[in-house]
């Protein structure tokens, strides 16, 4: 990498929060650059034609509620670089056995009346939290606006910090209105009975009310692409095949970001700390792994709760009590016989993805961290029980357990996604309690990945307010 000039920051890794960070410091008079590992950009916001010719399968992420809410990549002209976000009818669909499914639709009161006796309590529950939303987003880049129902945003802030499962059936006392908060809990990697799992429930549900969940045309990778393109317009610079394994590595530069996780950031700064946040970071903890299987199929899934084909993702799990008995499962080590499962059915809604006729399916499952246990048949089940005559329609698959994941993207340790684990201790401190999560204990060096505040998820927060420590630094 030598000999490519000198920089006042360079950001190690592109996945969604180096490349915010680039451009964070890029819109900030900045010379930059991107050093990517692999041979393509984007970390866990890739994708490509992995299964057969014309099927375009995201490798991470698909669904994008985050990165559609987040006040920085708001604040970004992305659609002028290629990004066009496709919103399905309904953001969410949870079917249940016997052919009908619980609905996140955009409106809150289309969601409430279809809950029947819970209509009031959800009504009450989302109301206030989504009116909000979009305030309480921008308080992370510094811009908190008076807020319409402070009080009622308390109630709710107090009631994320409890259990998924508490707090379900404090509120509802419907299967649907219980299994609905269930599935949105989930994504928590979390047992349903540990808190802040209920976090998740309220923040998901709350996003697909006041944002949507919509996706990427054209795949994910096309935020990524969006966000190297606006970088490059500003004089950054990106270089991907530049695996860099120690600080030395990089070309002459005054401040260093990374975009890795703390295993990765000991490898190749550990020299560079204290002792005290060396062992911070051997602390630090990873969540569950995930199993993923893409599907090319000869046509849409066949639901039989005919809700689902509205919707663009759809939680496969049933009541809360089996969400949560796969959930319990996974956080003992075990695979659960019934897994819990994200799928994403771009293709219904955005015909890019893949031949006229066909489609794609994205789905993955929680599994223990560094699991090697093949869950290809129970996801398979677990799919054809809500959509029978899926198995049919296979046309081809491609299956990552834990290791294929690690392999594909670094940051993916013993297959977590989330860039370590986001229970209460390590959600708002990681990667170890700080004044500035940021910063590093080594002048100049910063941690930017979603392993620090908020997070995992493609929002690029974490690489904005990364470059925020180091702008700080820098100017
Ligand atoms: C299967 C799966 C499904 C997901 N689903 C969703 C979803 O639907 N919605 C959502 O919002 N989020 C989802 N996520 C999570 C999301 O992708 C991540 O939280 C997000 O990508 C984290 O961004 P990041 O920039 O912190 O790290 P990453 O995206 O992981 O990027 C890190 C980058 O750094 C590079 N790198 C690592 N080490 C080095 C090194 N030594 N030298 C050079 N480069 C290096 C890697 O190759 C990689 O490109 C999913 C992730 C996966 C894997």
């Amino acid at each position: 990498m030598t000999g490519r000039g000198t920089y006042d920051a360079v950001v190690v890794g592109s996945g969604p929060n180096g490349l915010a960070a680039a451009v964070e410091l890029a819109r900030n008079g900045q010379r930059v650059a991107v050093l990517e590992a692999r041979s393509t950009i984007g970390g866990g916001t890739r994708s490509a034609e992995i299964t057969l010719p014309g099927f375009v399968h995201d490798l991470g992420s698909a669904i994008h509620p985050l990165g559609y809410a987040s006040p920085f990549f708001r604040s970004l002209p992305l659609e002028e670089h290629g990004l066009e976000w496709v919103h399905p009818p309904a953001p969410l669909a949870h079917p249940f056995d016997g052919g009908k499914a619980a609905v996140l639709e955009r409106s809150i009161e289309e969601t409430a009346a279809a809950l029947g006796p819970d209509a009031g309590a959800y009504r009450r529950l989302m109301g206030p939290i989504s009116a909000d939303a979009g305030r309480i987003a921008n308080f992370f880049v510094g811009r908190p606006g008076v807020l319409r129902h402070p009080l009622a945003l308390a109630t709710a802030g107090l009631r994320s910090l409890r259990d998924a499962r508490s707090l379900a059936e404090s509120l509802f006392e419907t299967e649907r209105a219980r299994g609905l908060f269930a599935g949105n809990a989930a994504h928590s990697f979390l047992p349903l009975e540990q808190s802040p799992s209920a976090m998740f429930g309220l923040l998901l549900g709350t996003l697909g009310h006041a944002f949507g969940w919509p996706f990427p045309k054209g795949g994910s990778q096309k935020v990524a692409d969006a966000l190297a393109s606006y970088l490059v317009s500003l004089g950054g610079e990106v270089y991907t095949g530049v695996p860099v394994g120690s600080v030395e590595d990089v070309p002459r530069t005054r401040a260093v970001l990374f975009d890795v996780t703390p295993r990765q950031l000991l490898d190749i700064a550990g020299q560079h700390f204290t002792e005290d946040y060396r062992s911070g970071l051997k602390r630090y903890r990873y969540g569950p792994g995930v199993f993923k299987v893409d599907f090319a199929l000869d046509g849409p899934v066949p639901w039989e709760a005919e809700e689902c084909t509205r919707a663009g993702t759809v939680h496969l799990g049933g009541t809360l009590d089996e969400v949560s008995m796969g959930e319990g499962a996974v956080a003992r080590g075990e695979h659960p016989e019934r897994p819990f499962i994200l799928l994403a059915q771009q293709s219904l809604f955005d015909p890019t993805r893949a031949p006229e006729g066909k489609h794609t399916v994205w789905a993955y499952c929680h599994v223990p961290n560094g699991s090697t246990f093949d869950m290809t048949e129970r996801i398979e089940a677990q799919i054809e029980r809500f959509a029978p005559g899926f198995k049919d329609l296979i046309l081809a698959k491609s299956v990552a357990g834990t290791a294929d994941l690690e392999r594909w993207n670094p940051n993916l340790v013993g297959g977590d996604i989330n860039g370590g684990y986001m229970d209460l201790r390590q959600l708002f401190t990681r990667p170890m309690p700080r004044l500035n999560p940021y910063s590093t204990p080594a002048s100049g060096l910063y941690i930017c990945s979603s392993s620090t505040p908020p997070g995992g998820g493609v929002h690029g927060m974490s690489g904005y307010l990364a470059a925020k420590a180091a702008l700080r630094y820098l100017t």
